[in-house]
């Protein structure tokens, strides 16, 4: 399980480019293709970018395809991984120790506060939590010194404890690991559940972890990059960051992180995720597709469940069912709702629209769909801090639309056939 295993450029960049804007430009360029830089200027790290470059590789990666996913992972939800811990000298994570000045950490944007690690998979561990993983992006301030945005989910929780018993937050990062792990990584386990086993169940292989040189905590020992660290209790402006709508998120006060070591692989490559970018989306939109899946399938038969493109893979879901009944759509607007607070906007379609095609979706809306009576607005409720037209308070109005045919009129909706 390792992001070398996975990587197959389709890419190869050979000239020299500039770790500011042109490494995110040609990854920009290059969307749905994965690309590898050999030389990326002040730095003797390769980079790839767009390695998870569609939802059929994002499958691919997780040993599922796309009309099993959904079952796969929640199925996996339910086993136990296995972790192997190997010594140091197993590790090719650790092979080199070299410092944050030699990362090739980009710039993407104009307008971004600075250098950002955007594909950092942080590990924490608590006695009493147990460990922890997650995605965080990370601002370097300079040699020795990054800010961390720490929203209030699991690692929030594992540094307030930490500074309740005084001391920091002991966290190593690793850059570059397979993508069943970034994605578990990013995946709303509960609490105290351990992301890096949960990527082990879901390829239901053991992931190999070392013990971290100068932290307390398991590092995936096949990383490619390892920064080893602590969150301390001083406070950094964080941002302005162009966050996965592509507009710039606000500028926070957040905890800075003392960094105690950097190590790598022999010829490491640094993994480059482009903010607003497809794999961007992919990474942070999927993992929050079976828990829909899961929640709407309490009150519907569902199909297939979407956190569509168009809606920055986080805003807007479509959903798929087989409807029995006439209340069913309303009640799976309502079980989105619940099972992902940050969706704006709902569609629920019957099973024979693609809800991965926005022209299907469009149909639907477009002929099964009456405002006066399939619509239902809600009002003052809680939604993503990402949405610019969101209230500063987070607060935001949603939609749920019922584009599906009414139970007695399928006739009237039957497709022409050739
Ligand atoms: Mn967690």
């Amino acid at each position: 399980m390792s992001f070398r295993e996975f990587l197959k450029p389709e890419v190869v960049v050979e000239e020299e480019v500039s770790p500011e804007y042109e490494v995110a430009a040609i990854l920009h360029r290059n969307q749905e293709r994965t690309v590898l830089f050999n030389r990326v200027r002040g730095s003797e790290l390769r980079v790839a970018g767009n390695v998870v470059a569609s939802r059929e590789g994002m499958c691919r990666a997780l040993g599922t395809d796309v009309g099993g996913y959904l079952k796969h992972v929640a199925e996996a939800e339910r086993r136990r991984g296995r972790l192997v811990e190997v010594e140091a000298e197993e590790a090719p994570a650790y092979q080199r120790a070299s410092s944050l000045d030699a990362l090739p950490v980009l710039k993407h944007y104009r307008g971004d506060a600075g250098r950002y690690i955007t594909s950092g998979v942080v590990i924490a561990e608590d006695e009493e939590l147990g460990r922890n993983a997650s995605v965080h992006r990370m601002l370097v301030l300079d040699s020795s010194k990054m800010v961390i945005r720490l929203v209030e989910r699991h690692l929030h929780t594992y540094y307030t404890r930490a500074l309740e018993r005084g001391e920091p937050l002991e966290v190593a990062v690793a850059v570059g690991v397979h993508p069943a792990v970034m994605f578990a990584s990013a995946y709303p386990l509960e609490l105290r559940r351990d992301e890096l086993e949960f990527a082990s169940a879901i390829l239901q292989k053991p992931l190999r972890v070392v013990r971290g040189r100068r932290v307390g905590v398991m590092v995936p020992a096949d990383a490619e990059v390892v920064i080893e660290g602590r969150i301390t209790p001083e406070m950094h402006p964080e941002g302005p960051f162009t966050d996965i709508t592509g507009t710039y998120d606000s500028v926070r006060l957040q905890p800075v992180v003392e960094v105690l070591g950097v190590y790598h692989r022999e010829d490491a490559i640094y993994h480059a995720l482009l903010p607003a970018g497809v794999e961007h989306r992919l990474f942070m939109g999927m993992p929050r597709e079976p828990g829909i899946y899961v929640k709407a399938s309490e009150v519907a038969r569902v199909r297939q469940v979407a956190l569509t493109t168009g809606g920055c893979s986080w805003l807007h879901a479509a959903v798929a069912i087989e409807k029995r009944a006439e209340d069913e759509p309303r009640k799976v607007i309502e079980a989105v709702m619940e099972a992902h607070p940050s969706v704006k906007h709902v569609v629920v379609v019957d099973s024979d629209i693609d809800v991965f095609n926005p022209r299907e979706l469009e149909f639907a809306i477009a002929t099964r769909f009456q405002a006066d009576r399939d619509m239902v607005v809600f009002r003052n409720m809680r939604g993503s801090s990402l949405d610019p037209s969101a209230q500063k308070s987070g607060r935001t109005a949603k939609l749920g639309i019922d584009a599906t045919i009414p139970l007695g009129e399928r006739d009237a909706h039957r497709r022409a056939e050739l």
